[in-house]
Parts: structure tokens; C-alpha cells; sequence
């Protein structure tokens, strides 16, 4: 956790000084020089500890996860989504299975009326 981005879940190695950092804030305060962007940045999940690289060009919502123990992890500073002018998007068809949830019926139980006339005598 840096003081930059209090909900960091992941470090990120810097492609230039292959140096984890929390944040870019963070490169940016202890490096003289620029934090160099790069198509595919390594990541280690604070949580589970383990290392996953991601394509930050094509950052989608189910990449806010990590691969290993579905952390789910904020990049907030680093993704050079906005320097990157994308020219012609392809859409692409996200053809999900439907999947059959067969929900099973429970046999219920009848409810017997119990007609109980009471006499009043
Ligand atoms: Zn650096
Ligand atoms: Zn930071
Ligand atoms: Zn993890």
C-alpha cells in the first residue's frame, strides 16, 4: 500500500528499472527518470504473491482480476489507455454461453387442509 493509491492491490514492475513500485506516483518520487510505458506490464499480486503480466492496451473490466486468486485489483494511474489514441475499434462479439441452469423442482409437499370445525357448543 503506497500513499498514492490506498487500495493498490498489486505491485508493478517499472519496464525501465525493473524495480517494483506501487504506483507510478511512486516511480515518478523515487526515479530521476520517466516511467516508461510498455504494451505488457508484470504485476505481482499483493495478495496471493504471485506474478501475472497483463496487456495494458487492451485493459478490459475482467483484467482488474488477478489470475491466480481473482484479487481484484484498481489500476488507476498507470494505464497508458489515455496517451494511446485508438484509431478503429473492432468490435468484438462476446458470445457468452448461455449456460442451462436447470433449477430443480422440490417435490412439494401437500398441504393437507386440515378442516377442523370447531363446535361451539
Ligand atoms: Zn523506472
Ligand atoms: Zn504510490
Ligand atoms: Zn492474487
Amino acid at each position: 500500500m503506497c500513499k498514492h493509491i490506498l487500495n493498490a492491490q498489486v505491485s508493478i514492475r517499472a519496464p525501465c528499472c525493473k524495480q517494483w513500485f506501487d504506483c507510478a506516483e511512486c516511480h515518478a518520487e523515487t526515479q530521476s527518470h520517466r516511467l516508461a510505458k510498455a504494451t505488457e506490464m508484470t504485476f505481482i499480486c499483493k495478495k496471493c504473491k504471485k506474478a501475472f503480466r497483463k496487456d495494458v492496451t487492451e485493459f478490459e473490466e475482467s483484467d482488474e482480476y488477478c489470475p491466480h486468486c481473482d484479487n481484484h485489483f484498481v489500476l488507476d494511474a498507470l494505464t497508458p489507455k489515455a496517451a494511446l489514441t485508438v484509431e478503429g475499434e473492432d468490435p468484438r462479439v462476446d458470445a457468452r454461453m448461455l449456460k442451462d441452469e436447470r433449477t430443480k423442482i422440490d417435490p412439494s409437499r401437500s398441504i393437507y387442509d386440515q378442516d377442523t370445525s370447531d363446535r361451539l357448543g
